[in-house]
């Protein structure tokens, strides 16, 4: 990150914090409660690290508490899988229902932020991915998604990883793995209207198995104080 001297605003945001389904939809799944607990139905652990962060780096907080099953709060209005198999179905009006309660508000309220925050936007966005897809294990604990284009994200994931890596060697650290971080998303799609100058957004995104480990809270404890450090230094830079 090369922002000078120039303000850094933290923005958090998680958009797959929580599984819970409103009444008006609970019969969409009935008989499918187990996908809800699932890593379809939600980031296990993603809310921890996220409130964690905007508590250390008093930032505000997005997230979304209802199952991305709903409707997905990352992934564009016109992508195949914005709408789930379970509600991609219903009629234009119900699925309009969604995005108007759900879907817009997340969107609007980040594009508030971006606009209304002071300075460089140094948006996090906290997911969590499954530790076995399809039978093959992911030999990775922490992601780093950002895109290779923007210099700014380049190395601030740069000075991240090495930051992780050199306090706590048994992290296995990867960038833009499992995912590419240009791939569909919220801060993907806001690329487009923000330049590297004022937004740098980065999903990170944590092994689901780390969560059941005795030392998850050590782990929350490594990314925020990382992340805090990260801009502590180039804010006093
Ligand atoms: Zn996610």
């Amino acid at each position: 990150m090369s922002a000078g001297q120039q303000a850094v605003s933290p923005l958090i945001t998680c958009e797959h914090g929580g599984n819970a389904v409103p009444e008006r939809w609970r019969y969409l799944f009935r008989e499918h409660e187990s996908l809800l607990d699932s890593h379809l139905g939600f980031d296990r652990g993603s809310l921890d690290v996220a409130r964690a962060l905007a508590r250390k780096l008093r930032a505000p907080l997005l997230f979304g508490r209802y199952t991305r099953l709903l409707v997905d709060l990352n992934r564009s209005a016109d992508h195949p899988r914005h709408f789930s198999k379970f509600t991609r179905v219903l009629p234009a009006g119900e699925r309009q229902m969604l995005d108007d309660e759900y879907w817009r508000p997340h969107w609007a309220r980040y594009g508030q932020l971006l606009h209304g925050l002071p300075g460089r936007v140094v948006h996090v966005a906290c997911h969590s991915f499954a530790p076995v897809l399809h039978g093959r294990e992911r030999e990775v604990d922490v992601a780093l998604l950002y895109d290779p284009a923007r210099a700014g994200e380049r190395a601030w994931c740069r000075l991240l990883a090495d930051r992780i890596r050199s306090v706590s060697p048994d992290l296995r650290v990867r960038m833009n793995y499992p995912y590419r971080g240009t791939s569909n998303g919220m801060g993907q799609q806001h690329r487009q209207w923000f330049g590297d100058e004022c937004l740098i957004t980065v999903e990170l995104e944590v092994n689901q198995a780390l969560c059941d480990r005795e030392d998850w809270t050590g782990v929350v404890h490594l990314l925020t104080d990382t992340i805090e450090w990260s801009l502590h230094r180039e804010s006093s830079s």
